[in-house]
């Protein structure tokens, strides 16, 4: 029986580890090179396995860059603002000039 394996997540855009530390202060960023966690922690390599993933930061990198490439592919199906009703106009009745000064 060999002790089980720490699975580590790993970002695959910027390679930084999850250290998954609950001990952390929460201002610590829990995401560093995956160097320095496995060195830091004293893994072999046989200790641990990684997990593709992607951090909290470039999440949002890419979450933003998909959301303006994804706006600009579905611009002509996106213009749901148009169906919005409309406010009544104001002065009903009247011309659309502004009542002008005498
Ligand atoms: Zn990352």
């Amino acid at each position: 029986m060999g002790r089980s394996k720490l699975v580590l997540s790993v970002c695959c855009v910027c390679w930084k580890a999850w250290n998954g530390d609950p001990t952390l202060a929460p201002e610590t960023d829990p995401w560093e090179a995956l160097d320095t966690l496995v060195e830091r922690q004293h893994l072999a390599p046989q200790d641990y396995e990684l997990s593709h993933g992607y951090c909290p930061r470039c999440t949002l990198t890419l979450l933003q860059a998909f959301r303006a490439q994804s706006a600009e592919r579905t611009a002509p199906f996106a213009q749901t603002d148009v169906s919005l009703p409309q406010p009544p106009a104001a002065g009903a009745g009247g011309g659309k000039a502004p009542p002008s000064m005498h």
